[in-house]
């Protein structure tokens, strides 16, 4: 019998909190918050770290490589839409995606509340089951303190046999 053997990846990213941004995260918005992710897309660190997972595990660079200045047509990009294309070029390059599980770091936006919508919006994006879960870091460190917000993925993927 012969199978592909299964390959695992794993994705960070944080980006810092500033008051009055819009808050997008996990391919949602939180129009509650009073403060958002900056960068020069819309922030979404959960979004950015399940790309990272899935690219990581194909071999395929990483997001900066992927969407960085040589692709400024993604630049500000919704992290949701990020994640269907990378699922795209993980399938273009001859990968099927088992599944993502990604965890999200911080205070604030609380996600219990809206994880199930999270997980279907992210899931949809890249078309495998991407689960959520949260935590936090009993007030110690950057997302302790609420200067940030983390976010830690891990993906398996498989190579399609040719
Ligand atoms: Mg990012």
């Amino acid at each position: 019998m012969t199978f592909a053997l299964p390959r695992v990846g794993v994705g960070v990213d944080v980006h810092r909190l500033e008051a009055g941004r819009a808050m997008h995260l996990a391919g949602l918005h939180f129009p509650d918050e009073t403060a958002g992710c900056t960068g020069h897309s819309d922030g979404d660190v959960v979004a950015h770290a399940v790309c990272d997972a899935l690219l990581a595990a194909a071999g395929l660079g990483d997001l900066g490589a992927n969407f960085g200045t040589a692709e400024p047509e993604w630049a500000g990009a919704a992290g949701a839409t990020l994640l269907s294309e990378t699922a795209r070029r993980l399938r273009e390059a001859g990968f099927v995606i088992g599944n993502v599980a990604v965890q999200v770091i911080g205070n604030r936006p609380r996600l219990g509340d809206r994880r199930v919508e999270a997980e279907a919006v992210l899931s949809d994006a890249a078309g495998a089951p991407v689960s959520v879960s949260a935590t936090t870091t009993d007030g110690l460190g950057l997302t302790g303190r609420g200067e940030g917000v983390a976010a830690v993925a891990t993906a398996l993927v498989v190579r399609r046999e040719r």
